[in-house]
């Protein structure tokens, strides 16, 4: 693993955490994307080279409306920057981790990703990330 990629807090009503965190981190958010697949509505700010992504609940079945519901808003996942996503799921589940889906799939900000499943990581639902590499 390379570096923390971003921080993901789960949050009620994304414009108003937009307008905290704005006032938070002196700069605004960058980018908005909603995937509809994860039924989430993301936003990401830079904070060095670090990032922090937002993330409001789609619809009630969204993983972030649970999140919330049992937790209330705060932070969702530690996500980390990984250099071939196939290769640290393998090394991982040799490890005995438990990833929730083996097969990355397409997340926010161009990044292929895979979720641990926090009850093998002492409660932390961690995110692994590859950037999408665009051939041109
Ligand atoms: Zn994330």
């Amino acid at each position: 693993m390379n570096k923390i990629e971003h921080i993901g807090i789960a949050v009620k009503n994304i414009e108003n955490s937009n307008e905290l965190f704005s006032k938070l981190l002196g700069a605004p958010s960058y980018k908005t994307e909603t995937v509809e697949s994860e039924g989430v509505k993301t936003s990401f700010f830079k904070v060095g080279s670090n990032k922090i992504e937002l993330l409001e609940a789609t619809n009630a079945d969204s993983p972030i409306a649970k999140f919330i519901d049992k937790k209330g808003e705060g932070i969702h996942h530690i996500a980390f920057d990984v250099e071939n996503i196939e290769e640290e799921v393998k090394r991982l589940t040799g490890e005995g981790f438990v990833v929730l889906n083996e097969i990355a799939k397409k997340g926010a900000d161009n990044k292929l990703v895979v979720f641990l499943h926090p009850k093998s990581t002492n409660g932390v639902l961690i995110e692994l990330c590859q950037e999408i590499i665009l051939k041109e």
